[in-house]
């Protein structure tokens, strides 16, 4: 059964398309990530889904009832903003029971749910907090507790976790993620975080300009992407695209010497990502014009001929800039794109000359 439904949906804002014929459906109970760069119309896809902003066309439908032309409160949905938008007056207890004290919800009820949900997020010992004594964390929990005290069955959430350091956002996406889960309630969570949208989604929308680039699981947008925008949008560093040029058995990086497919190389892009590199004794030469430590790992950035290329090896080989290295790879690991469009070609035979 599916959870949400959206198709062909466009939003004008005067001339601008925000939002250009975007299409997808949720199964019920799917953690699914709107995801792209600033601008490419992931928060006005959701305030559409919400009932904030109205279609120019498309139609939305929630668990198989259509909801384009209701209003918010009639969509059975709550939402999480970024800006957690609580009352400043109201304590925790009543921030959370807001909604419900508005739609009627029995006072008896209402202390059950928030019991319930209080506990769920572990804000017991805050309730009669104001928001300006809590830290961000706790703030952006007590929204997520508004919105899930409504049992609804879908949920949006936009940015939530944008206000947050580092490391509270990576203990609050799994706590997010685990809630989810546990309720079995269908979320719609807009970031432009990659990496929350990856450790985080059953499944990814990726905008760009308006438009989906790529729907799939994250692997498939890792393993598989359907352009030169997702390869670089998805993975820290971003995929390596090279140009090629003409070698003896095919296609070759401009400026190297092995072969990486029998095609011709007009019109291909090539990629391969910075982890699928490594380090040889015999491999396509390099030169390392930089490097950068991380700890467990650091990321060179090489040269072949005149091209630039991150190559992501465990530990601190201690190489100086500008040494000489070989690299190899797998044919498997490589990736092959159109010069013109930038979308995936799987048609090319790619070669390991290894
Ligand atoms: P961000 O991550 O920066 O929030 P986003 O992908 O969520 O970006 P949207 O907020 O959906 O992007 O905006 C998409 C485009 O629509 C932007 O170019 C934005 O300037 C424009 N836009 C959004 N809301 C309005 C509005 N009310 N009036 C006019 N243009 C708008």
């Amino acid at each position: 059964m599916v959870g949400i439904s959206v198709s062909n949906l466009v939003k004008d804002w005067g001339s601008f398309r925000a939002v250009d014929d975007v299409s997808f459906a949720t199964d019920k109970a799917e953690f699914v990530a709107l995801l792209g760069p600033s601008g490419c119309g992931k928060s006005t896809t959701l305030r559409l889904i919400a009932g904030l902003d109205t279609v120019s066309s498309g139609t939305i439908s929630i668990d198989g009832r259509a909801v384009t032309d209701l209003p918010p409160a009639k969509r059975n949905l709550s939402m999480v903003f970024q800006s957690y938008a609580l009352f400043p007056h109201l304590d925790v207890a009543d921030n959370i029971l807001f909604g419900l004290s508005v739609r009627g919800v029995a006072k008896a009820e209402q202390q059950e749910r928030l019991k319930r949900t209080v506990e769920l997020l572990g804000l017991g010992h805050l309730l009669d907090r104001r928001p300006s004594q809590m830290s961000g964390g706790q703030q952006q929990r007590v929204a997520l507790g508004r919105a899930l005290i409504s049992q609804t069955p879908v949920c949006l959430l936009d940015e939530p976790l944008s206000n947050l350091d580092a490391k509270l956002r990576a203990g609050m996406r799994s706590e997010i993620r685990a809630l989810q889960k546990r309720l079995g309630i269908t979320m719609v969570y807009v970031t432009h975080d990659q990496t929350e949208a990856m450790s985080m989604a059953d499944r990814v929308i990726l905008l760009n300009k308006g438009r989906v680039e790529q729907a799939g699981t994250p692997s498939d947008l890792y393993e598989k992407p359907a352009s030169i925008f997702v390869a670089q949008f998805i993975g820290t560093p971003p995929m390596n695209i090279l140009d090629l040029a003409a070698g003896p058995g095919g296609a070759m990086i401009a400026g190297g010497t092995r072969t990486v497919a029998t095609a011709a190389p007009a019109g291909l892009r090539f990629g391969i990502r910075p982890e699928h590199l490594r380090l040889v004794e015999n491999g396509e030469p390099a030169t390392v014009q930089s490097s950068e430590y991380f700890g467990a790992d650091t990321i060179l950035t090489c040269r072949i001929g005149s091209q630039a290329l991150q190559v992501r090896v465990p530990g601190r080989p201690g190489l100086a800039d500008g040494a000489a290295v070989q690299l190899a790879w797998d044919a498997a690991a490589t990736h092959f794109f159109d010069t013109t469009s930038g979308t995936r070609r799987d048609d090319v035979a790619r070669v390991q000359s290894f």
